[in-house]
């Protein structure tokens, strides 16, 4: 029976790389019914939002979407498509696997990553008030002081609640995905309460993988000069939200950055597949970009809906055509205005040439 999927092509340079995903995806053989969704800036005249609530009953539907980038409009009121599916639809986790496949371009070659980050408080979670205002003048006061006067305040909430769901989502897909070693990363040291309540959930949900998979602690000041030391000793990290986005950053850099970071937002209910990179609007409908962030979120996607065999097959086309190095976009190249770069639809062919061969 085919799979029923939500797909969104996004704006900017989003529907020409979801067009070469779905092509990929659909040469795998896997019966898939795309459900197409529009949202973005593109749609925002016609439906008065860039977020159609048509695309979130899509989602709640389906329960699996796979989405090309949005940008996130200046200047209009509203709020990022990206952050709001992911408040909406209570997407807790961010999944940001980051593996080195040889022919990339990088420092490290021995890198296989994968970063789990809490999506849903910390300091993103919005409770911010400006230099001035009677909520930072009371908050200051409460301090007894410790607060500098004019001070702009931000809220860093961390529950318990919130710190076990993620800790556990990190075991589980170590478990699934036969990794050895979960290790937490915060800055406890300093901040006891808050980054403390995530160590001592963490140590709580450890406790039930005993004996199969490793845990650990590692400051955040110290987790960035090690990654960048000696990456091959780390496998899945779990991480508040902020500390989470800064660090799925840095591991993408150090397999090649953003035009192979595949990514997804998951909840109980549903998941979003997307790349990290946004909607590099300069590019779009040139046939420019790398899809290969996107291919790889589709990937995911397969594993998840139980598919692995034809993501194992997505997987090794994707990586032969890395290390052949002939049909890769500008950003692969040494140089990056190598003529002999080709277009985003060319990466697909190649790929799914690579599969039909394979
Ligand atoms: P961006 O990732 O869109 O682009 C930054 C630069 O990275 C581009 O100019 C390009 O040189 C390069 N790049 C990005 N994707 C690439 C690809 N697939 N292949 C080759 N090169 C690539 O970041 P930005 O310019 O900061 O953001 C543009 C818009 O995208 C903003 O409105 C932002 O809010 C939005 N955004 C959306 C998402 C999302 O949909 N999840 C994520 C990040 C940013």
């Amino acid at each position: 029976m085919a799979y029923n999927i939500t797909l969104i092509p996004g704006d900017g340079t989003g529907p020409e790389i979801i067009a070469a995903t779905k092509r990929v995806i659909e040469a795998t053989g896997v019966p898939i019914n795309w459900e197409v969704q529009d949202a973005g800036i593109d749609v925002m005249e016609k439906y008065g939002t860039p977020l159609p609530e048509s695309v979130l009953d899509s989602i709640r539907r389906n329960k699996v979407a796979l989405k090309g980038p949005i940008t996130t409009p200046i200047g209009t009121g509203f709020r990022s498509v990206n952050v709001a599916l992911r408040k909406e639809l209570n997407l807790y986790a961010c999944l940001r696997p980051c593996k080195y496949y040889p022919g990339i371009r990088s420092k490290y070659t021995d890198v296989d990553l994968v970063v789990v980050r809490e999506n849903t408080e910390d300091l993103y979670a919005g409770v911010e008030w400006p230099a001035g205002s009677e909520e930072c003048e009371k908050i200051i006061e409460l301090s007894g002081n410790k607060i500098r006067p004019g001070s702009a305040i931000s809220i860093k909430p961390i529950s318990k609640e919130a710190s076990k769901r993620i800790v556990k989502f990190a075991f589980e897909y170590a478990v699934n995905n036969n990794r050895k070693k979960v290790t937490a990363v915060a800055k406890a040291n300093i901040m006891k309460y808050t980054d403390g309540l995530f160590y001592e959930s963490a140590r709580e949900v450890a406790k039930d993988y005993e004996g199969k998979i490793e845990y650990q602690e590692v400051l955040v000041d110290n987790m960035c000069m090690q990654l960048v030391q000696k990456p091959e000793l780390y496998d899945v990290l779990v991480l508040p939200n902020l500390y989470g986005d800064i660090l799925s950053d840095l591991c993408a850099g150090l397999v090649g950055g953003l035009g192979v970071a595949p990514g997804a937002n998951i909840g109980e209910d549903a998941a979003v597949f997307e790349a990290t990179h946004g909607s590099a609007p300069k590019y779009k409908g040139q046939n420019k970009v790398n899809p290969m962030a996107v291919i790889l979120s589709g990937m995911l996607m397969l594993r998840y809906i139980g598919e692995k065999s034809a993501a194992d097959r997505l997987e090794n086309a994707v990586a032969k055509v890395i290390a052949e190095g002939k049909y890769v976009t500008y950003d692969m190249k040494p140089n990056r205005d190598d003529p002999t770069a080709v277009g985003t639809a060319e990466v697909a062919d190649a790929i799914i040439r690579e599969m039909e061969e394979g």
